[in-house]
């Protein structure tokens, strides 16, 4: 249990409504000024970790983190990693109508009344306990009829199998996981020849933070087996409701070299089949991310979370303007809304439209890659 005591200061004198508040304000004592952070940072759980940490590098004693989100009293949370560096302040959520509540005759009316000075205490219980994961790695190995194998060539194919606490992960990551295993079930069913290995894995602990495809690329990279695998491709989220079919942008500069001739091909395939696509950011927050730390190139696919589809991508894509993609991303449960009025994440929640593009479209890389001279493709 801990017991913090911390107080919270309007800096700035001009009037704001409670319900305005689109920053993660971060509360201090001790006489730090008061800081507020951007964010412009998508909800996501795990970005609790970057949000608590620069509460803590400001000086905070603990944190509130405001889901800016919703007005209803729903339970809100994240997860703060094991990483380095660690947070060690308390950090409790909040739903906004919760946190306005706590203001609301306390401090609502002396908004325009300059600075003022509230205290609040903060009481966390909490537990730490060790629990462990495990990640399900199976080899379709190279099996080339005519020629030999390309020998330590791998292609990982990688999907998260856990989910977050509130919801039960049909679509994060129910979809990307039962994809893989209709793609390595086709693969065997059909005893496709290849002169190249594809490995899947179905990672544990990602919404904890890619705990076991980090684990994985650091056992790879401390035996030394890093350049055995020639690029992962991952999927987390392919079958959204309400989904657009995103292809990583490989072509950021960032990315290793090879992932913009992954996304290239991707593309070609969705162009092959007539099918509309866009581009998400090659941002590492999923199991391709410790890859890409190692300087493995990646790819693949997404449909689709909490963000907003735009009237541009319902155009393209149909479904909803101005609703999520997937509207009980990491939610409870019956989430009420124009696209899904009953329950939430249950299997009335997958796109059986979007998951067949998915599949279909890796099934034809898949095929590609079982042809051609993967090593030459790769690295020209
Ligand atoms: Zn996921």
């Amino acid at each position: 249990m801990w017991q913090w005591l911390l107080s919270w200061r309007q800096t700035s004198g001009a009037a704001r409504p409670i319900s305005s508040i689109s920053q993660l304000e971060v509360l201090l004592s001790f006489g730090v000024a008061a800081a507020t952070f951007e964010s412009r940072l998508s909800h996501i759980g795990w970005i609790w970790h970057l949000k608590a940490l620069n509460a803590q590098a400001a000086g905070a004693r603990a944190a509130i983190i405001v889901d800016t989100r919703d007005s209803s009293s729903k339970p809100f949370g994240g997860t703060l990693q094991a990483d380095t560096p660690a947070v060690s302040i308390p950090v409790v959520g909040c739903s906004l109508s919760s946190f306005s509540k706590l203001l609301t005759g306390v401090c609502l009316s002396s908004f325009s009344h300059g600075p003022l000075d509230v205290t609040f205490r903060v009481k966390v219980d909490s537990s730490l306990d060790q629990v462990s994961t495990s990640d399900i790695i199976v080899d379709y190995p190279a099996m080339n009829f005519t020629a030999s194998p390309i020998p330590n060539s791998t292609i990982v194919i990688g999907s998260h199998l856990d989910s977050v606490p509130q919801g039960p992960g049909i679509n994060d990551n129910g979809s990307g996981s039962s994809m893989n295993l209709a793609l390595a079930t086709l693969l065997a069913d059909n005893a496709v020849a290849t002169s190249v290995t594809f490995r899947f894995a179905w990672w544990g602990g990602e919404e904890e933070g890619l705990l076991g495809s980090d684990r994985y690329a650091h056992v790879l990279n401390s035996s030394h087996h890093v350049d055995a695998v020639l690029f992962n491709l991952n999927f987390d989220m392919v079958a959204s409701p309400n989904y657009a079919m995103m292809v990583y942008n490989g072509s950021d500069p960032s990315a290793p070299a090879g992932s913009d001739r992954i996304a290239d091909l991707f593309v070609s395939k969705l162009k092959r089949r007539n099918l509309p696509y866009s581009f998400t950011e090659f941002d590492g927050r999923s199991d391709y991310g410790p890859f890409l730390d190692l300087g493995i190139p990646a790819g693949g696919l997404f449909t689709g979370a909490e963000e907003i589809k735009t009237v541009e991508d319902r155009d393209k894509f149909g479904g909803l303007a101005n609703a999520a993609y997937d509207p009980c991303y990491h939610q409870f449960c019956c989430v009420r809304s124009a696209w899904h009025p009953r329950s939430c994440d249950d299997f009335g929640n997958i796109n059986l439209e979007a998951l067949e593009q998915s599949l279909m479209v890796t099934a034809d890389i898949i095929d590609y890659f079982s042809v051609a001279d993967v090593v030459s493709w790769l690295r020209p």
